[in-house]
């Protein structure tokens, strides 16, 4: 967003009064825009790291420092003086790069790890929606937060946490609420529910009141509303997108996830709906001619290796999407299908994967994966000038990965490093929006024992329901 704009947003008050200004865009004005009342004076500087900042422009650093004021990427540089009275953390041994970015999960179904079963009747699906129906507004603020958790311990910073549990505006506030807590920053999608009639309209009197809230109190900073759009089928999609878009919400949907919904992007291209706020997940089943339309619309694609293979969906197309240009990001979808959240494990997959298919060591450069799990994940989610990359101006959303682990030591090639070598565990510092969040390895605003006691409490009362 230029100056200008800010300012005007600023001296108009449309900002504060709520509601004028949706979506994505509000999001930008809010990170932006209310830094100075939301921000502590945090300041902090880490010395003699190695960065990687994943902007083009700047390229990387050895022993480089980062400044980090008000919440923002102040300098990055070789030669910065260090403000008094600053906390100066000691980089060495260690890469600070950007948090990671999730572009596609269902936080809500982490209470279900590993539930997909052996049968028809087990499988994901079913499953899901039987639990979904149990889930209280409490279940929903304990899995999310739980998810969250789990994404700030693997270096995630973003979360792109599509509700398909919406059954009312408190179903979701319950999600917001625990993501707010955990500090992450997010953009929640306001979906269906997993066994809502094709008759029943899609709820815009919640997605109004949910957007208001977020916009309202200040403690929703770091969130940001989308549509989790109905399937392509839907026979009211396109009024559903029309007034998704007079709210000015970026706009999320599955589409040929697999070989029987071939033809859905050809679908949404014919309809005319495909544009620069959609963000398709999966698409593994996407034809050349679809692949062109969403090149050429602008629109963005996630991939979420692991439970696109897990459930049989067949393999990314990761190769074909990235000679087209389109913009691709990665995703955990479910911990219902993909176990964990480790989002290193996805790079790694479809790092591997690509060259596989191209029978090629040199196909794909892990450079461009670290953008896929970076830069082009805030681009997909319509967020690339405050986060994505370490870039002076943007907000401080960044890790410290640790090369003195046994598992992340020697060697010398970072990307490489990064994405066939670290782990989670590797992750020993998070810092979102100038706030730090993991430090020495631990989270410092979250106690991890109680959140795992409060997700198999819920996950265990509700089986016992299922199971009677
Ligand atoms: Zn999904």
């Amino acid at each position: 967003m230029d100056l200008k704009r800010r300012n005007f947003i600023k001296k108009s008050g449309i900002f504060t009064a709520a509601g004028f200004l949706p979506g994505s865009f509000s999001a930008l004005a809010a990170a932006l825009d209310t830094s100075s009342e939301v921000q502590n004076n945090n300041a902090f500087i880490i010395r003699d790291a190695n960065i990687i900042t994943v902007d083009d422009v700047l390229g990387n650093f050895e022993n480089a420092s980062v400044l980090v004021k008000n919440g923002k990427i102040a300098e990055i540089g070789e030669n910065i003086s260090v403000p008094e009275g600053i906390e100066v953390i000691n980089g060495k041994g260690f890469i600070v790069m950007p948090g990671l970015i999730d572009c596609h999960w269902h936080m809500w179904t982490s209470l279900l790890r590993s539930m997909a079963g052996d049968s028809e009747q087990q499988g994901y699906f079913p499953m899901t929606t039987r639990y979904s129906r149990l889930y209280s507004e409490k279940d929903m603020k304990i899995a999310t937060k739980y998810a969250a958790a789990e994404a700030l311990q693997s270096g995630i910073t973003t979360v792109c946490d599509y509700n398909h549990n919406a059954r009312s505006p408190a179903m979701v506030l319950a999600g917001c609420e625990a993501l707010a807590e955990a500090g992450i920053r997010a953009q929640v999608l306001y979906g269906n529910y997993r066994d809502q009639e094709p008759s029943e309209p899609t709820h815009f009197d919640g997605i109004r009141q949910v957007m208001t809230k977020l916009q309202e109190d200040k403690k929703y900073h770091l969130l940001f509303l989308g549509l989790g759009s109905r399937g392509v089928g839907y026979n009211k999609l396109k009024s559903d997108w029309e007034k998704a878009r007079e709210l000015n919400l970026r706009i999320s949907i599955h589409a040929s996830s697999n070989e029987d919904q071939k033809g859905q992007i050809q679908k949404l291209e014919s309809l005319g709906l495909l544009k620069s706020d959609v963000h398709i997940i999966h698409g593994n089943a996407i034809t050349p001619q679809e692949i062109k339309a969403v090149k050429r619309s602008g629109a963005s694609i996630t991939m979420t290796p692991y439970s696109e293979m897990r459930i049989g969906y067949g393999l990314p197309k990761v190769n074909e999407l990235h000679e087209a240009g389109v913009n691709t990001s990665l995703g955990v979808d479910t911990t219902g299908l993909s176990g964990n959240a480790d989002m290193f494990a996805i790079m790694k997959l479809i790092l591997n994967l690509s060259n596989a298919k191209a029978k090629n060591e040199f196909y794909l450069h892990p450079k461009e994966v670290l953008k896929m799990a970076t830069i082009n994940g805030a681009r997909t989610l319509g967020i690339e000038d405050i986060t994505g990359s370490l870039t002076p101006g943007k907000r401080a959303d960044l890790i410290m990965l640790n090369r003195n682990d046994l598992n992340f030591s020697s060697g010398k090639r970072l990307e490489h490093l990064i994405v066939e070598a670290a782990q989670p565990k590797n992750v020993h510092f998070v810092c979102i929006d100038g706030k730090i969040i993991k430090r020495d390895g631990q989270l410092t605003r979250l106690d991890t024992d109680e959140i795992v006691n409060d997700a198999e409490d819920a996950f265990e009362s509700m089986h016992r329901k299922i199971n009677q």
